[in-house]
Protein backbone atom coordinates (compact mmCIF):
# COMPACT_ATOMS: atom_id res chain seq x y z
CA UNK A 1 0.00 0.00 0.00
CA UNK A 2 1.52 3.08 -1.28
CA UNK A 3 0.07 6.57 -2.02
CA UNK A 4 1.00 9.46 -4.60
CA UNK A 5 0.52 13.02 -4.56
CA UNK A 6 0.02 15.03 -7.53
CA UNK A 7 0.24 18.72 -7.54
CA UNK A 8 -1.20 21.48 -10.07
CA UNK A 9 0.93 24.46 -9.78
CA UNK A 10 -0.24 27.85 -11.35
CA UNK A 11 -0.10 31.59 -11.05
CA UNK A 12 -2.63 32.06 -8.52
CA UNK A 13 -4.14 28.81 -7.31
CA UNK A 14 -2.21 25.23 -6.69
CA UNK A 15 -4.24 22.03 -6.35
CA UNK A 16 -3.25 19.36 -3.93
CA UNK A 17 -4.49 15.84 -4.46
CA UNK A 18 -3.17 12.50 -2.85
CA UNK A 19 -4.12 9.30 -4.49
CA UNK A 20 -4.16 5.80 -3.30
CA UNK A 21 -1.93 3.21 -4.93
CA UNK A 22 -5.68 2.27 -7.71
CA UNK A 23 -5.26 6.00 -8.78
CA UNK A 24 -8.55 6.75 -6.39
CA UNK A 25 -8.62 10.54 -5.57
CA UNK A 26 -8.34 10.55 -1.32
CA UNK A 27 -8.28 13.86 -0.55
CA UNK A 28 -7.66 17.47 -1.78
CA UNK A 29 -6.32 20.78 -1.31
CA UNK A 30 -6.48 23.64 -2.86
CA UNK A 31 -4.38 26.67 -1.56
CA UNK A 32 -2.88 30.54 -2.70
CA UNK A 33 0.14 30.16 -4.84
CA UNK A 34 1.71 33.04 -3.65
CA UNK A 35 4.06 33.95 -6.84
CA UNK A 36 5.44 37.29 -4.46
CA UNK A 37 7.32 34.61 -2.31
CA UNK A 38 9.62 33.73 -4.60
CA UNK A 39 10.78 30.16 -5.99
CA UNK A 40 11.84 28.73 -2.57
CA UNK A 41 9.60 30.03 0.04
CA UNK A 42 6.78 29.28 -2.41
CA UNK A 43 7.63 25.37 -2.37
CA UNK A 44 8.01 25.50 1.42
CA UNK A 45 4.67 27.10 1.19
CA UNK A 46 3.60 23.58 -1.06
CA UNK A 47 5.30 21.54 0.60
CA UNK A 48 2.76 22.56 3.76
CA UNK A 49 0.01 22.01 1.72
CA UNK A 50 1.45 18.61 1.46
CA UNK A 51 1.88 18.28 5.01
CA UNK A 52 -1.60 19.36 5.56
CA UNK A 53 -2.91 17.09 2.70
CA UNK A 54 -1.51 14.07 4.31
CA UNK A 55 -2.86 14.88 7.91
CA UNK A 56 -6.23 15.80 6.55
CA UNK A 57 -6.23 11.79 4.87
CA UNK A 58 -4.30 10.29 7.90
CA UNK A 59 -1.31 9.03 5.82
CA UNK A 60 2.13 8.99 7.18
CA UNK A 61 4.69 10.45 4.62
CA UNK A 62 6.32 7.78 4.41
CA UNK A 63 3.65 6.04 3.33
CA UNK A 64 4.00 8.58 0.22
CA UNK A 65 6.01 6.86 -3.26
CA UNK A 66 6.64 10.14 -5.01
CA UNK A 67 5.27 13.93 -5.87
CA UNK A 68 4.37 14.98 -9.46
CA UNK A 69 4.24 18.09 -10.68
CA UNK A 70 2.39 19.90 -13.39
CA UNK A 71 3.80 23.87 -14.10
CA UNK A 72 2.28 26.52 -16.00
CA UNK A 73 5.18 26.70 -18.37
CA UNK A 74 7.80 24.86 -20.28
CA UNK A 75 9.65 21.55 -18.90
CA UNK A 76 12.69 20.03 -19.76
CA UNK A 77 10.71 16.72 -19.06
CA UNK A 78 13.99 14.15 -18.70
CA UNK A 79 16.16 17.53 -16.34
CA UNK A 80 12.91 18.38 -14.31
CA UNK A 81 13.86 22.02 -15.56
CA UNK A 82 11.66 24.84 -16.07
CA UNK A 83 12.39 26.39 -19.00
CA UNK A 84 9.54 29.48 -19.40
CA UNK A 85 6.68 30.18 -17.33
CA UNK A 86 4.96 33.54 -17.23
CA UNK A 87 3.39 33.49 -14.56
CA UNK A 88 6.38 32.17 -12.06
CA UNK A 89 9.20 34.04 -12.82
CA UNK A 90 11.01 33.29 -10.02
CA UNK A 91 11.12 29.34 -10.75
CA UNK A 92 12.61 29.87 -14.35
CA UNK A 93 15.90 28.05 -14.50
CA UNK A 94 14.97 25.58 -11.36
CA UNK A 95 15.63 22.13 -11.76
CA UNK A 96 12.36 21.42 -9.68
CA UNK A 97 12.48 17.63 -9.48
CA UNK A 98 15.66 18.14 -7.82
CA UNK A 99 14.62 20.87 -5.42
CA UNK A 100 11.18 19.12 -4.49
CA UNK A 101 13.10 15.92 -3.90
CA UNK A 102 15.42 17.81 -1.64
CA UNK A 103 12.96 19.38 0.36
CA UNK A 104 9.98 16.89 0.14
CA UNK A 105 12.83 14.09 0.98
CA UNK A 106 10.55 12.07 -1.42
CA UNK A 107 11.15 11.27 -5.22
CA UNK A 108 9.52 14.28 -7.37
CA UNK A 109 8.69 14.65 -11.07
CA UNK A 110 7.71 17.71 -12.93
CA UNK A 111 6.27 17.81 -16.38
CA UNK A 112 3.94 20.67 -18.32
CA UNK A 113 0.81 21.56 -16.87
CA UNK A 114 -0.77 20.55 -20.44
CA UNK A 115 0.95 17.58 -20.80
CA UNK A 116 -0.21 16.48 -17.69
CA UNK A 117 -3.99 16.85 -17.91
CA UNK A 118 -2.99 14.80 -21.29
CA UNK A 119 -1.77 11.67 -19.80
CA UNK A 120 -4.74 12.08 -17.04
CA UNK A 121 -7.54 12.02 -19.62
CA UNK A 122 -5.97 9.66 -22.02
CA UNK A 123 -5.35 7.54 -19.11
CA UNK A 124 -8.41 7.83 -16.56
CA UNK A 125 -10.48 10.30 -18.62
CA UNK A 126 -12.52 11.02 -21.09
CA UNK A 127 -9.51 9.62 -23.83
CA UNK A 128 -9.34 5.94 -22.26
CA UNK A 129 -8.95 3.68 -24.73
CA UNK A 130 -7.76 6.05 -27.71
CA UNK A 131 -4.36 5.97 -28.69
CA UNK A 132 -3.76 8.93 -30.85
CA UNK A 133 -5.55 12.15 -28.57
CA UNK A 134 -4.51 15.60 -28.34
CA UNK A 135 -6.27 17.15 -24.91
CA UNK A 136 -6.81 20.73 -25.89
CA UNK A 137 -7.43 23.23 -22.63
CA UNK A 138 -9.30 26.88 -24.10
CA UNK A 139 -9.18 29.74 -21.63
CA UNK A 140 -6.93 33.02 -21.45
CA UNK A 141 -4.33 31.07 -23.40
CA UNK A 142 -4.83 27.56 -25.38
CA UNK A 143 -3.05 24.87 -23.84
CA UNK A 144 -2.26 21.35 -25.31
CA UNK A 145 -0.97 17.82 -24.46
CA UNK A 146 -0.35 15.34 -27.26
CA UNK A 147 -0.34 11.44 -27.36
CA UNK A 148 0.74 9.38 -29.88
CA UNK A 149 0.71 5.97 -30.45
CA UNK A 150 0.08 6.05 -27.16
CA UNK A 151 3.13 8.08 -25.77
CA UNK A 152 3.46 11.50 -24.12
CA UNK A 153 5.08 13.91 -26.92
CA UNK A 154 7.44 15.79 -25.43
CA UNK A 155 9.95 16.92 -28.03
CA UNK A 156 13.41 18.07 -28.12
CA UNK A 157 12.88 20.82 -25.06
CA UNK A 158 9.82 19.68 -23.93
CA UNK A 159 7.79 21.80 -25.90
CA UNK A 160 5.78 19.66 -28.30
CA UNK A 161 2.40 20.76 -28.52
CA UNK A 162 2.07 24.25 -28.17
CA UNK A 163 -0.74 24.49 -30.24
CA UNK A 164 -1.75 27.93 -29.27
CA UNK A 165 0.82 29.35 -30.89
CA UNK A 166 0.30 27.28 -34.24
CA UNK A 167 0.45 30.55 -37.29
CA UNK A 168 -3.48 29.85 -38.43
CA UNK A 169 -4.42 33.36 -39.25
CA UNK A 170 -2.63 36.13 -41.93
CA UNK A 171 -5.38 38.68 -40.35
CA UNK A 172 -2.98 40.53 -38.17
CA UNK A 173 -5.43 42.79 -36.43
CA UNK A 174 -5.45 40.89 -32.54
CA UNK A 175 -2.03 40.47 -30.90
CA UNK A 176 -0.88 37.27 -29.28
CA UNK A 177 0.00 37.27 -25.81
CA UNK A 178 3.20 36.28 -27.51
CA UNK A 179 3.47 39.51 -29.35
CA UNK A 180 2.46 37.74 -33.02
CA UNK A 181 -0.49 38.24 -34.80
CA UNK A 182 -1.12 34.70 -35.98
CA UNK A 183 -1.47 32.38 -32.96
CA UNK A 184 -4.79 29.74 -31.91
CA UNK A 185 -4.41 32.20 -28.79
CA UNK A 186 -5.08 35.60 -30.90
CA UNK A 187 -8.11 34.06 -32.97
CA UNK A 188 -9.81 31.76 -30.43
CA UNK A 189 -8.71 31.99 -26.62
CA UNK A 190 -10.73 33.94 -24.06
CA UNK A 191 -8.45 37.00 -23.90
CA UNK A 192 -7.93 36.76 -27.97
CA UNK A 193 -12.03 36.90 -28.48
CA UNK A 194 -12.56 39.71 -26.04
CA UNK A 195 -9.65 41.70 -27.46
CA UNK A 196 -11.47 40.88 -31.34
CA UNK A 197 -14.78 42.61 -29.89
CA UNK A 198 -13.57 45.14 -28.54
CA UNK A 199 -11.26 46.28 -31.26
CA UNK A 200 -14.53 45.87 -33.53
CA UNK A 201 -17.02 47.51 -31.15
CA UNK A 202 -14.00 50.68 -32.02
CA UNK A 203 -14.10 50.53 -35.51
CA UNK A 204 -18.06 51.39 -35.04
CA UNK A 205 -19.57 47.71 -34.85
CA UNK A 206 -22.98 48.07 -32.85
CA UNK A 207 -23.16 45.42 -30.22
CA UNK A 208 -25.13 44.77 -26.48
CA UNK A 209 -22.25 43.16 -25.53
CA UNK A 210 -20.46 46.14 -23.59
CA UNK A 211 -23.71 46.80 -21.80
CA UNK A 212 -24.22 42.73 -21.03
CA UNK A 213 -20.58 43.13 -19.85
CA UNK A 214 -20.66 46.55 -17.69
CA UNK A 215 -17.96 47.72 -19.82
CA UNK A 216 -15.80 46.79 -22.90
CA UNK A 217 -12.64 45.86 -20.49
CA UNK A 218 -15.25 43.42 -18.65
CA UNK A 219 -16.42 41.61 -21.85
CA UNK A 220 -15.39 37.91 -21.75
CA UNK A 221 -16.26 34.29 -23.20
CA UNK A 222 -19.63 34.33 -20.86
CA UNK A 223 -21.06 37.87 -22.20
CA UNK A 224 -20.26 36.42 -25.57
CA UNK A 225 -22.64 33.40 -25.07
CA UNK A 226 -24.85 35.91 -23.28
CA UNK A 227 -25.28 37.87 -26.43
CA UNK A 228 -25.55 35.30 -29.17
CA UNK A 229 -28.32 33.77 -27.43
CA UNK A 230 -30.20 37.54 -27.64
CA UNK A 231 -29.02 37.45 -31.32
CA UNK A 232 -26.40 40.08 -31.47
CA UNK A 233 -24.50 39.61 -34.55
CA UNK A 234 -20.93 40.84 -33.37
CA UNK A 235 -20.99 38.09 -30.74
CA UNK A 236 -21.98 35.71 -33.46
CA UNK A 237 -18.83 36.96 -35.46
CA UNK A 238 -16.40 37.00 -32.40
CA UNK A 239 -17.29 33.41 -31.45
CA UNK A 240 -17.48 31.99 -35.63
CA UNK A 241 -13.40 33.64 -35.92
CA UNK A 242 -12.79 31.55 -32.28
CA UNK A 243 -14.21 28.35 -34.07
CA UNK A 244 -12.77 29.05 -37.20
CA UNK A 245 -9.15 29.58 -35.47
CA UNK A 246 -9.47 26.08 -33.53
CA UNK A 247 -11.30 24.06 -36.37
CA UNK A 248 -7.53 25.06 -38.45
CA UNK A 249 -5.73 23.74 -35.26
CA UNK A 250 -7.37 20.51 -35.09
CA UNK A 251 -7.30 20.75 -38.89
CA UNK A 252 -3.42 20.95 -38.51
CA UNK A 253 -3.51 17.99 -35.40
CA UNK A 254 -5.15 15.36 -38.06
CA UNK A 255 -2.80 16.31 -40.70
CA UNK A 256 0.52 16.36 -39.16
CA UNK A 257 0.18 13.93 -36.59
CA UNK A 258 -3.47 12.14 -37.35
CA UNK A 259 -4.73 12.37 -34.24
CA UNK A 260 -8.49 10.81 -34.07
CA UNK A 261 -9.69 12.56 -30.43
CA UNK A 262 -9.99 15.94 -29.20
CA UNK A 263 -10.73 15.77 -25.69
CA UNK A 264 -11.25 19.52 -24.50
CA UNK A 265 -11.47 21.46 -21.09
CA UNK A 266 -10.99 25.05 -19.49
CA UNK A 267 -13.29 28.04 -18.88
CA UNK A 268 -14.05 28.90 -22.54
CA UNK A 269 -14.79 25.42 -23.58
CA UNK A 270 -17.64 25.52 -21.25
CA UNK A 271 -19.47 27.17 -23.90
CA UNK A 272 -20.20 23.88 -25.02
CA UNK A 273 -22.38 23.01 -28.42
CA UNK A 274 -22.37 27.25 -28.71
CA UNK A 275 -18.33 26.69 -29.78
CA UNK A 276 -18.07 23.09 -30.76
CA UNK A 277 -20.87 22.32 -33.50
CA UNK A 278 -18.85 25.68 -35.05
CA UNK A 279 -16.14 24.24 -35.03
CA UNK A 280 -16.74 20.97 -36.06
CA UNK A 281 -18.82 21.81 -38.86
CA UNK A 282 -15.73 24.12 -39.84
CA UNK A 283 -13.22 20.83 -39.98
CA UNK A 284 -15.46 18.39 -41.51
CA UNK A 285 -15.75 21.24 -44.35
CA UNK A 286 -11.27 21.43 -44.48
CA UNK A 287 -11.10 17.87 -44.50
CA UNK A 288 -13.37 15.67 -46.09
CA UNK A 289 -11.27 12.64 -45.62
CA UNK A 290 -12.30 12.75 -41.83
CA UNK A 291 -16.23 12.24 -42.82
CA UNK A 292 -14.88 8.68 -43.36
CA UNK A 293 -11.76 9.13 -40.65
CA UNK A 294 -13.36 10.75 -38.37
CA UNK A 295 -11.66 13.19 -35.44
CA UNK A 296 -13.95 12.92 -32.09
CA UNK A 297 -14.51 15.84 -30.36
CA UNK A 298 -15.10 15.08 -26.25
CA UNK A 299 -15.17 16.99 -22.98
CA UNK A 300 -12.95 16.74 -20.11
CA UNK A 301 -14.53 14.03 -17.87
CA UNK A 302 -11.75 15.07 -14.95
CA UNK A 303 -12.52 18.65 -15.22
CA UNK A 304 -10.19 21.23 -12.82
CA UNK A 305 -9.15 18.14 -11.32
CA UNK A 306 -7.08 16.61 -14.57
CA UNK A 307 -3.86 18.23 -13.39
CA UNK A 308 -3.64 16.72 -10.22
CA UNK A 309 -4.40 13.04 -11.75
CA UNK A 310 -1.66 13.58 -14.42
CA UNK A 311 0.36 14.95 -12.27
CA UNK A 312 -0.15 11.60 -9.59
CA UNK A 313 0.54 9.49 -12.88
CA UNK A 314 4.18 10.90 -13.76
CA UNK A 315 4.84 8.93 -10.82
CA UNK A 316 2.74 6.10 -11.30
CA UNK A 317 1.31 5.53 -14.92
CA UNK A 318 -2.26 3.40 -14.57
CA UNK A 319 -1.60 0.08 -16.38
ZN1 LIG B 1 1.30 33.41 -29.82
Amino acid sequence: MYYIAGIDVGGTKTSLGLFDDKHTLVEKLVIASEPSLGFEDMLRHIDEGLSELLAAAMVDRSMLKGVGFGLPGHVHFEKGLLLTAPNLPTWVGKNISDEATALFGVPCIADNDANVAALAEFSVGAGAGSKNMAYVTISTGVGCGIILDGKLLHGAYGAAGELGHLFVSDSGRVRCGCGKTSCVEAMSSGTGMANYARLRIAEGVRSILPELAGGVEHISAKHIALAIAKGDPLAEEVLERAAEGLARAFYNIYQLLNCNVIVYGGGVSKLGSLLFDRIEKRFYELIPMALEYPMHFLPSSLGDDAGIYGAALLVSPSQ
